[in-house]
């Protein structure tokens, strides 16, 4: 296995309720030119889990970072609007938090991080301000909701 030191969250960045299932991403990911799904794991609207790339292969889903992580996306995370939101319902944030409760002893040193949290720190202070956030992805605060689920986000 690879030395694992993140999890990265992300959203599909698809439309508020609209369903999308592992080979409708994974094709998604082929015509962008991936060899298979970037992400390991992918969560439905209806709480599905599904395994995309296997733990042990490089993913493709944050820049510079695939090396030493593991992609979970949850399917959604634009509103109605066209605009970035948190679009998780309850049963895939039930889902979100039982993959990284069982994540979390595995990986016992990695961080668990949003893809926005991993954009370059412009300015140097230590802190990934919202200025700073290359994508909204995944439209939530993932340290925060970690913590208010019980799971250590490092
Ligand atoms: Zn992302």
């Amino acid at each position: 296995m690879r030395k694992i030191t993140l999890i990265g969250v992300h959203c599909s960045a698809t439309m508020e309720g609209k369903p999308f299932d592992l080979a409708a991403i994974t094709a998604m990911h082929k015509a962008r030119g991936f060899s298979d799904i970037g992400y390991h794991f992918l969560i439905g609207l209806k709480g599905e889990r599904w395994i995309g790339r296997p733990l042990e292969k490089v993913g493709a889903h944050i820049q510079g970072h695939n090396a030493y992580s593991i992609g979970i996306c949850y399917i959604g995370g634009i509103g109605a609007d066209g605009k970035a939101k948190d679009t998780r319902n309850p049963e895939q944030k039930a889902e979100l938090r039982k993959l990284l409760a069982e994540l979390r002893p595995q990986f016992p040193g990695a961080k668990i991080r949003g893809h926005r949290d991993m954009s370059p720190d412009l300015n140097g202070d230590g802190i990934i301000q919202p200025r700073e956030w290359l994508k909204m992805c995944p439209c939530f605060d993932v340290v925060e909701w970690c913590r208010s689920v019980g799971i250590d986000p490092k």
